[in-house]
């Protein structure tokens, strides 16, 4: 089955709720930067989270940046996600290994550390909005739960796992996001929590083979369930040879220059999907060239 998220409301729509598959996104983040299993699972879950947060804007060009500059070994991590359920992230060291955490499993909170979770909505005005909260456990999960509250008050849940074969491919990943609306009914509340005491493991679920729509009945059970619209979710890149050029030539002139006098093709990756783009000395010419006479 191709990765979707999918959108409902439920209990009178004082709850909204997102979840989505996410495996083969997951997996193509981990075959495109080489990750680690702790890496693969500290991605995968910040992509599934976020692409589900891009659902959540309003506008066709608005644009949502999470970060975590944790200060664990993995260093800082970068997902972006626009609202059509297109993803691209990073790592700075993809090929972090831990030993299990305390119950076992990859140690994604060891792996990140402490510091700071940004949030960055960019709704093309002129100053984005900017929400920081302090990393809590580093499991992703619990740090996002812990932003929508301080940074946006909204009381959410945030589910996500990513389950690794043996052979370090991804072998599930996904979750879910559930958020009550204020005035809220205390009854409705208590179902809720009723509800998502006996879900421990999002995996687990989706290794049985339960879809986003099956995660939100079990969460929104006895809550009147209502799914929206599916949008296919994608790992997608939108670099351009353009675009790397204009990294390039923020790095000024003068490094041009050295780069023009070395006499060797120089290669840039995208730092989102690891494409390279090749820059002959020839073209590193012209661009200097171009560069002068716009100054
Ligand atoms: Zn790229």
């Amino acid at each position: 089955m191709a990765d979707y998220f999918v959108r409902g409301t439920a209990g009178d729509d004082y709850i909204r709720a997102f979840a989505g598959t996410t495996k083969e996104l997951v997996e193509k983040a981990r075959s495109l930067h080489n990750l680690s299993p702790v890496a693969s699972a500290a991605l995968g879950r910040t992509l599934t989270a976020t692409g589900m947060m891009g659902l959540m804007m309003k506008n066709d060009q608005d644009l949502i940046t999470v970060t975590f500059a944790g200060d664990g070994p993995m260093g800082s991590m970068t997902v972006t996600a626009d609202c059509h359920g297109h993803v691209k992230g990073y790592v700075q060291n993809p090929a972090v290994m831990l030993p299990p955490n305390a119950r076992g499993k990859l140690d994604v909170g060891g792996a990140v550390g402490k510091g700071i979770l940004r949030v960055i909505r960019d709704t093309g005005l002129k100053d984005p909005y900017v929400g920081e909260v302090e990393i809590r456990t580093g499991e992703i999960g619990d740090d996002l739960t812990a932003y929508f509250w301080e940074s946006e008050q909204v009381p959410s849940v945030v589910a996500l796992g990513v389950l690794m074969n043996h052979d370090n491919t991804v072998r599930e990943a996904g979750g879910f996001i559930i958020q009550l609306m204020p005035g809220a009914p205390d009854e409705l509340i208590d179902t809720l929590e009723q509800n998502l005491s006996i879900i421990t493991s999002v995996t687990d679920l989706l290794k049985e083979g339960l879809s986003p729509e099956n995660l939100l009945e079990l969460a929104l059970a006895g809550l009147n369930p209502v799914f929206r619209d599916r949008t296919e979710a994608e790992f997608k890149c939108n670099c351009s040879k353009e675009r790397v050029t204009k990294a390039l030539l923020a790095i000024g002139a003068e490094e041009i220059q050295d780069m023009i006098e070395e006499g060797k093709t120089v290669t840039l990756n995208c730092g989102f999907c690891n494409k390279s783009y090749d820059f002959t000395v020839d073209d590193l010419k012209a661009l200097l060239t171009a560069a002068k006479e716009n100054t």
